[in-house]
């Protein structure tokens, strides 16, 4: 990945006078003069905050603040030849209650991208280095306000509700999400969108089992990073935590059938699911994540509980595979081991599930198919009841007297 020279600079002529900027710039290559093209402009809406996304040819230099509050945010590209895609508007009208509209000023003096918000609000401005298919990109994420108290009120009720509703919390991500597609399938299918139709599928049967709440992390095409996943989940104290992903093999149309993963902390199974778990990995690189050190808590008292919640992953995941081999509509890949990043919580067991190959002709037109999805739904929902039972966890209802250690 290419390092980012960031420089700090006071007042510049096309930037809100009452921030500092940051120059975002990388070196281009020698000799090459030839224009950038601004190839792409959209918006994602999440619960909490807006994102906007400009598409590059090329790493382009960029003027503004790296986060502030305000009604608006310029970003100059100063002295940068840029020209504007033919699919790309001059301006763009989001209108959704964060973010106004945006609009590409081609000037002299170069090209600024002016966002206006419908508040004054908090916003972030940063670049993501072009990775895999993604091209570069520059992205101003805009805070919902009043969104992030909603959202721990939400999640602490959640937790509250726990002990007098006498209900397990079970947590869903939805692989994927906005700007991260996830694989791809012939007929242009989506992962983030055929595990989205799973997730919303199971919650739906899994709330309808006395004794069980189930939540899903994402609602809607929108990403959160890989950590935000299960910290979520931690905050509502959920009780297991699954993500819901779809496989894709390197040779196209090939690969086939479900496999469930828990944590490995020694790396994986063999090559292909230390492979699979640096794609489902680099979700922060394609999604949209401004580049930060990453803290990993360790200590003695963590050993234990992930020692324990490791077994219990184990657990969880056999009891789901059981269940989709089941159906014998698809072939039974195994419970294996990988070092996915969204596995890493401590606080309760958690699995990422395979359910079939996207790049499989076959698998992608099930995976496509609502019955299919609804199979695939009832299937894991009979797979966390049966854990619950092997774990010797008692699913109570309201009105069933009875003893439960309810966190
Ligand atoms: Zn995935």
């Amino acid at each position: 990945m290419a390092m980012h020279q960031r420089t700090f600079l006071r007042a510049l002529p096309l930037v809100p006078p009452l921030l500092l900027a940051a120059v975002i710039s990388t070196s281009a290559e020698p000799g090459a003069a030839r224009p950038v093209a601004l190839s792409g402009l959209r918006s994602w809406s999440s619960p909490a905050s807006t994102r906007v996304v400009f598409d590059f040819s090329a790493h382009v230099t960029t003027v503004a603040p790296d986060s502030g509050l305000g009604r608006e945010v310029v970003v100059s590209l100063p002295g940068e030849s840029v020209t504007r895609g033919t699919n790309v508007p001059r301006s763009l009208d989001v209108r959704d209650g964060v973010v106004d509209s945006v609009s590409v000023e081609l000037l002299e003096e170069g090209t600024r991208l002016h966002l206006w918000f419908k508040d004054s609000t908090q916003f972030k401005v940063f670049p993501l280095v072009s990775e895999g298919t993604s091209p570069y990109r520059l992205v101003v994420d805009v805070a919902r306000q009043g969104a992030a108290a909603a959202e721990e009120r939400r999640l602490s009720g959640i937790a509250a509700s726990k002990k007098p509703e006498r209900v397990r919390v079970v947590a869903f991500h939805a692989g994927h999400g906005g700007e991260d597609t996830g694989a791809k399938g012939p007929g242009r299918v989506l992962e983030k969108a055929v595990t989205l139709a799973v997730a919303r599928a199971l919650v739906d049967d899994l709330n309808a089992v006395p004794g069980i709440r189930a939540v899903l992390t994402r609602d809607g095409d929108y990403f959160i990073p890989l950590r935000e996943r299960y910290r979520t989940a931690e905050r509502m104290k959920a009780d297991l935590f699954i993500s819901i992903h779809a496989n894709s093999s390197k040779r196209r149309g090939s690969g086939s059938g479900s496999e469930v993963y828990f944590l490995s902390l020694r790396g994986a199974s063999d090559q292909a699911d230390a492979d699979l778990a640096d794609r489902e990995n680099a979700a922060d690189l394609v999604g949209g994540v401004p580049a930060q050190a990453e803290d990993d808590l360790v200590n003695i008292l963590y050993d234990v509980k992930r020692a324990s919640a490791l077994q219990q992953s184990q657990l969880l995941a056999e009891s789901l595979l059981d269940h989709i081999a089941s159906s014998r509509r698809l072939e039974s890949r195994g419970v294996k081991q990988a070092g996915f990043v969204v596995l890493k919580s401590v606080e309760f067991p958690s699995v990422l599930v395979e359910t079939a190959f996207i790049n499989n002709p076959t698998e992608a037109r099930l995976l496509k198919n609502p019955e299919f999805q609804e199979q695939m739904a009832r299937q894991l929902t009979e797979g966390v009841r049966v854990y619950f039972q092997r774990a010797g966890i008692g699913l109570l209802s309201p009105d069933t007297p009875g003893s439960g250690s309810f966190r």
